[in-house]
Formats: C-alpha cells, sequence, structure tokens
C-alpha cells in the first residue's frame, strides 16, 4: 500500500547565518535562524516522511528545547525519519518537495541538494524531486523576511 506524508517548514532569514538548504551551503548575506541548521527544505521532507508512516512530526523526536540539536545538521533529523520508515519494513517511493524564496536563486543547486537528501535517505537521487520558486514579491516570503518549503512523500507501506 503508497501511504503519502505532507511536510511544511518556514524559518526567518536574519543576518550573521549562513543560508542552509538541502544540506548545501548558499551564498547570501543573509540565512535562516533556527535551533538547528534551520534547513526548511530537509524539515519538511522529515514531517513528509514521518507523517507517511503515521510518527508524527520532526519536534516529536527533536525538541527545538533540546541542547544536544543546537547547530544539528539536518541530515540526522533525514537519516531518523529513514530509520523509522526502516522500523516498519517500509520503503520509501519518492519525495517531492518545493523551496519557496524571493532570493537567492536556489534551482544552480538542485542538485546538490538532491543528493544530500537522497544520501541521508538512503535513496535514489532519481526518487528525489526539488522545486524553487519565488513569491512573486508577496508576503513575508516575498519581502525577504524567510523561506518556506513544502513536500510530499510516498512510502510502500505493508500494512
Ligand atoms: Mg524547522
Amino acid at each position: 500500500m503508497i501511504h503519502v506524508g505532507i511536510g511544511y517548514d518556514v524559518h526567518p532569514l536574519v543576518a550573521g547565518r549562513p543560508l542552509i538548504l538541502g544540506g548545501v551551503q548558499i551564498p547570501h548575506n543573509k540565512g535562516l535562524d533556527g535551533h538547528s541548521d534551520a534547513d526548511v527544505l530537509m524539515h519538511a521532507i522529515c514531517d513528509a516522511v514521518l507523517g507517511a508512516i503515521g510518527e508524527g512530526d520532526i519536534g516529536q523526536f527533536f525538541p527545538n528545547t533540546d541542547p544536544r540539536w543546537r547547530g544539528a545538521p539536518s541530515k540526522i533529523f533525514l537519516e531518523e525519519a529513514a530509520r523509522q520508515v526502516g522500523f516498519h519494513q517500509a520503503k520509501i517511493v519518492n519525495i517531492d518537495a518545493s523551496l519557496i524564496a524571493e532570493q537567492p536563486k536556489l534551482m544552480p543547486h538542485a542538485q546538490a541538494m538532491k543528493m544530500n537528501i537522497a544520501h541521508a535517505l538512503g535513496i535514489n537521487p532519481a526518487r528525489v524531486g526539488i522545486k524553487a520558486t519565488t513569491n512573486e514579491h508577496l508576503g513575508f516570503i516575498g519581502r525577504g523576511e524567510g523561506i518556506a518549503a513544502m513536500a510530499v512523500a510516498s512510502v510502500d507501506l505493508h500494512e
């Protein structure tokens, strides 16, 4: 049976932080603020994978009040989500995700993001879709105050 999950995340853009998306450090004058490395893309994908297997969300596994996850690379969250999929004797079929950012241009980094995400989840990079769009200058994303990501995951689950 194919199960699907959805994930969404947003973090504020601030000066003095590196911009890390899909595990790739992207040159920009601001970065995302958060407890971990604030990688919205990996966080959204993590929630999509956990949602597909009915295991809640990233905050239950990695509370942002826990000092262990301060500055943590978000690939460890994806690695844990993949471990949870394994506990269910399930298999990730595919991931698809969209980044929503006014700046900088993200598509030149999509292939590197794909590789990092596929590696952390232990799946073929061809099963990972990464897209990027702007918010047409509308709202907080359009004003460059933050970056959002949404993701879906499909998982083959025998239950
Ligand atoms: Mg987050």
